[in-house]
């Protein structure tokens, strides 16, 4: 007997839905305008409709084009005068006067820079990211930019693909509750608004699973996985309303997502009833033919109309091929109806049609007190305190100061990837915050030693040594510089690169402490040079604030309350390493590492389990880890019921006292496993978190609900159900620590 939804049940949920839609969209004023326009629209108008180019300034070829009905949507563009000029063209002198839709990847910020994504997961703060984007979409959307590419939710388990640092890590949970926040915070109370983005949920899907961790490779994702791991932040930004898709540029076992009719039309259309736009990739179309799976454009066109991807981002195959394909019958025209449909749908819902125009003075409207405040908030709470021997917060036990490395002073840098609008002049870096602001009370010395992070100039480490030899303590600054992470920027070895290593090693050969700051795109393998610290802050690449964050972080007026969203490993070799693996039948046990093993011995004789002989079996930190200046104590966990019936509901409850002398924030996390099931199951899955504010001394319970709904999992005959049996809960700091308590989930009795 199964808790479960069938796929008879989940078909006949959506044909009721898709029936109630569809007479919905028939009274809808919206889709009645669609119809008139579709009904005068040509062919070729239909066909430029779903073609997007890049901003070129204003050119007259491109006036033509869009004259002539050509352009659907421009991306690029960030100048109002020729965004208004050229939207002017669109809708004064096209036949029709459709308006374009204009598109920019405005992903952690507009001009004002917020902390890449990865880092802002790191917050587990979804207010912050919420707000995050909001801001992004007004500084944006005051230019005329009402379409970002983003969120990312690629769930990413692998450090070395560089579009980590889009992602919001590992989990699909946190990519759930992350990328749904972004959407609400770009897309606001109503799209039509003219501070309003349309947000796109991308890249669908399976992007993060690139083989090697190297861009646009291939993956092999079995569907159950795909489902149970990949696709549930998709789901969620549908259901956060989301207004846009796209397609990402890997395949799926063979078949590439711009074809993937599985994907974008039984999935998203049918079963999600996503009624949105689907855009392709940058030439994602065309990729097709590197990939094999198409010989020609024209094979390439049909295959993704007939996948269902509504707009060519920068291919040449629809503008090209549609309509011959069209006249020859290959393709109907109802397909291409179906696509244009879903982008006037777009623009209608945009209020393009109304409001076509950006308003010039009110363009620019950048860097607003309140919106640097809220990026310093975040680069706060996206910084991990991973090691700290009680040297932070620094205090006046330390009167000089020496700020070194690369990232110390490195304004471009500390934006991270995809900050094409950001100005480094508008940034505040370490060495300047912490001058500004702490220069009275300290003596700082600044000398950052290598220019770059890649820098293999060795000649002013000395200097750098020499400053430290000054000081009483040495605030390091290293990483990676914004270029090393981010789209096609992945990496094999994820060390510090450069001399960072060196200049660590010649500062702790002069014996004075060491605090690590890393500024990074990604986890890194810092494993020496976080036993060469007295502390370590993590705070990716954490956007304009992020030197005045650190500074209040390091000195004190702020507290730590990041936690790791991803998995941090020892050696590149761990990876894929992450929290929520399936079991293996040989758990580690008897770990002996290489350095261990006696010469000449037995070869069974170290016992045979599951672990690396160079790594051992675990982590440098696990998912979820992150210290504070506080220190936290949790309760045992208490249960409202040791058993959950189908339909019911179980709360679980943990007290978390701060049992130390700063007031700050603790991020309470909740973890389930499903002990024994007919597929193997992760060892732990996260469920939900809370951030919860303790003074010191204070006590707080936190509270979570699950019901079986949450604890199912997808099987091979594409159902998803809960299956009755042991769970444990966990309400834990991290997602290795904590106690388990059991519940058992009933069967369905009533169920033949
Ligand atoms: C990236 C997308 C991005 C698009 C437009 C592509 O190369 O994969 O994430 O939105 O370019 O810039």
């Amino acid at each position: 007997m199964k808790t479960h939804l069938s796929l008879s049940a989940l078909v006949a949920v959506c044909l009721l839905s898709l029936a109630s839609c569809g007479s919905q969209k028939a009274t809808d004023p919206t889709e009645a305008k669609i119809d008139s326009l579709l009904t005068q629209m040509t062919l070729d108008e239909k066909i430029g409709q779903m073609n997007q180019l890049t901003g070129m300034g204003i050119s007259d070829d491109m006036k033509q084009q869009i004259k002539e009905g050509k352009v659907g949507s421009i991306l690029n563009e960030v100048d109002v005068n020729i965004i208004n000029e050229l939207q002017r063209v669109a809708v004064e002198e096209s036949r029709l006067h459709i308006p374009l839709i204009f598109g920019r990847d405005v992903i952690h910020g507009y001009k004002t820079i917020f902390p890449i994504p990865l880092g802002q997961a790191a917050s587990w703060n979804t207010q912050l990211a919420e707000e995050g984007a909001r801001i992004a979409a007004q500084e944006a959307a005051s230019v005329g930019i009402r379409w970002t590419f983003a969120p990312m939710v690629d769930v990413s388990r692998d450090p070395r693909w560089g579009r980590i640092a889009e992602s919001c890590g590992e989990d699909p949970y946190m990519n759930a509750e992350f990328g749904a926040a972004m959407v609400r915070g770009f897309q606001g109370k109503n799209l039509s608004d003219k501070t309003s983005m349309a947000a796109c949920a991308k890249h669908f899907a399976g992007y993060g699973a690139s083989e090697s961790g190297k861009d646009y490779n291939t993956t092999w994702i079995p569907e159950t996985q795909l489902r149970d791991v990949y696709l549930p932040s998709f789901k969620a930004a549908v259901d956060a309303g989301v207004a846009t898709f796209m397609c990402s540029f890997n395949d799926i076992n063979g078949m590439p997502s711009s074809g993937n009719k599985h994907l974008n039309r039984d999935i998203l259309r049918q079963e999600w009833q996503f009624d949105g736009m689907l855009v392709s990739d940058w030439g994602s179309i065309d990729q097709m033919i590197s990939q094999g799976v198409c010989a020609t454009p024209k094979e390439a066109a049909q295959k993704g109309l007939e996948a269902g991807v509504d707009m060519d981002m920068m291919g040449l195959s629809y503008i090209s091929q549609l309509k011959n394909l069209v006249q020859e019958g290959t393709v109907s025209e109802k397909m291409i109806d179906e696509s244009v449909r879903n982008i006037l749908r777009l623009k209608f819902r945009l209020g393009l049609f109304d409001q076509p125009y950006t308003d010039v003075t009110k363009a620019n409207d950048f860097y607003r007190p309140e919106s640097l405040e809220a990026a310093k908030l975040a680069a706060i709470e996206s910084a991990v305190l991973l090691k700290n021997n009680g040297i932070l917060p620094l205090d006046n036990r330390y009167k000089t100061v020496a700020v070194v490395g690369p990232l110390a002073d490195a304004a471009l840098e500390q934006f991270g990837t995809w900050s094409f609008d950001a100005e480094p002049d508008r940034a505040i870096t370490p060495l300047k915050a912490i001058t500004d602001t702490y220069g009275k009370q300290y003596k700082i010395i600044g000398e950052p030693a290598l220019t770059f992070s890649r820098d293999s100039n060795i000649t002013h480490i000395n200097q750098a040594v020499a400053a430290a030899r000054k000081a009483d303590v040495v605030l390091v600054f290293a990483g990676e510089e914004a270029i090393l992470s981010g789209e096609a920027h992945c990496r094999a070895d994820i060390s510090l690169p450069g001399l960072q290593n060196e200049l660590m090693t010649a500062l702790k050969a002069t014996g004075k402490p060491i605090v690590l700051v890393v500024m990074a795109g990604r986890p890194l393998t810092i494993e020496k040079q976080i036993a060469q610290s007295e502390a370590v802050l993590f705070a990716f690449h954490g956007g304009s604030m992020a030197g005045p964050a650190l500074a209040d972080l390091i000195f004190g007026k702020a507290v730590p309350s990041g936690k790791l969203p991803v998995t941090f490993p020892r050696m590149v070799g761990q990876v894929p390493v992450y929290y929520a693996h399936n079991n293996t039948g040989r758990p580690p046990s008897n770990i002996v590492t290489i350095d261990k093993i006696p010469v000449g011995v037995f070869q069974t004789s170290l016992g045979n389990t599951s672990f690396h002989l160079d790594a051992g079996d675990k982590p440098m930190y696990p998912f979820g880890y992150g210290l504070s200046y506080s220190t936290f104590e949790y309760s045992k966990v208490t249960l409202s019921s040791n058993k959950l019936n189908k339909d019911g509901k179980l709360t679980a409850q943990c007290t978390i006292k701060n049992t130390g002398r700063y007031d700050a924030k603790e991020v309470v996390q909740f973890y389930v496993r499903d002990l024994v099931a007919s597929l193997s199951r992760p060892v732990r899955e996260l469920k939900g978190f809370d951030k919860v504010f303790l003074k010191a001394g204070e006590s707080k319970t936190v509270k979570f609900e699950i019901d079986a709904s949450q604890l199912g999992f997808w099987h091979e005959d594409n159902t998803y159900y809960a299956e009755p049996g042991e769970f444990h809960i966990w309400i834990s700091k991290d997602s290795q620590s904590g106690e388990p308590v059991t519940f058992k989930l009933l069967a369905d009795n009533n169920k033949k």
